[in-house]
């Protein structure tokens, strides 16, 4: 199975990502995620990529498509994959057609994560994840059951992106309806697009991401 949650900085993807990939056997593929761990490796990547994301902007699509494209051959992957973050402009979703009709693979779903914006601002910058198994928190809406301590894992020590701030929210919004929002009528007309209420709760949302996994 091939998914693709689409939506805003906040809207909730790697939250939802995290729980169906426990649930279900499938890999979660986090863009996002992906370039972290370049920039930490000081790979030529991470240090291509670190300006343009501290300010907001997108990485170029010749990375991105290179880093999923490998990515995309990894053995753990042929059970199913979550894409989390990618695509996010038009030359992207392109290239993935591409690629997934290249690898013999089948587009299942676009799931949008509908949010209005004025809620991401405290979304994003309530958001922290464990450091050492990567879990994602949230200081008013997802606290671990123990203060200071992964429900996952049990680590006691926790990351904060260095883009999370209300700054560089408004260039990555910006990013989305200029350059990602375009695929929402792409995917429709193909008649994968699905859609949940992202504004809902936590618990709510992944009700709504099984329903739509049953229905497809
Ligand atoms: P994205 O991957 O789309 O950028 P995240 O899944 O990281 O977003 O969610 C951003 C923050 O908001 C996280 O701290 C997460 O715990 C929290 N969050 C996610 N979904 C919801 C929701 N439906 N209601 C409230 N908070 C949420
Ligand atoms: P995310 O973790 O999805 O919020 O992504 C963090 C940052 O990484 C974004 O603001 C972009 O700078 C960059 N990024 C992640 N995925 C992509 C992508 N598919 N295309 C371009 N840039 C990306």
């Amino acid at each position: 199975m091939i998914l693709i949650l689409l939506g805003p900085p906040g809207a909730g993807k790697g939250t939802q990502a995290q729980r169906l990939q426990d649930k279900h056997g499938l890999v979660q593929l986090s863009t996002g995620d992906m370039l972290r761990a370049a920039v930490a490796a000081g790979s030529e990547t991470g240090l291509k990529a670190k300006a343009v994301m501290d300010r907001g902007e997108l990485v170029s699509d010749e990375i991105m498509t290179g880093i999923i494209s490998e990515r995309l051959n990894d053995p753990d992957c042929k059970n199913g994959v979550i894409l989390d973050g990618f695509p996010r402009t038009e030359a992207q979703a392109e290239a993935l057609d591409k690629m997934l009709a290249e690898k013999g693979l089948v587009l299942n779903a676009v799931i949008e994560m509908k949010t209005d914006d004025d809620i991401l601002v405290e979304r994003i910058t309530g958001r922290y994840t464990c450091a050492k198994c990567g879990a994602g928190y949230h200081d008013k809406f997802l606290k671990p059951a123990v203060e200071g301590v992964c429900d996952k894992c049990g680590g006691t020590e926790f990351n904060r992106r260095s883009d999370d701030n209300a700054e560089t929210v408004t260039s990555r919004l910006k990013a989305y309806h200029e350059q990602t929002a375009p695929l929402l009528p792409y995917y429709r007309g193909r008649g994968v697009l699905k859609q949940v209420d992202g504004m809902a709760g936590i618990d709510e949302v992944t009700d709504q991401m099984e329903a739509v996994l049953q229905a497809i």
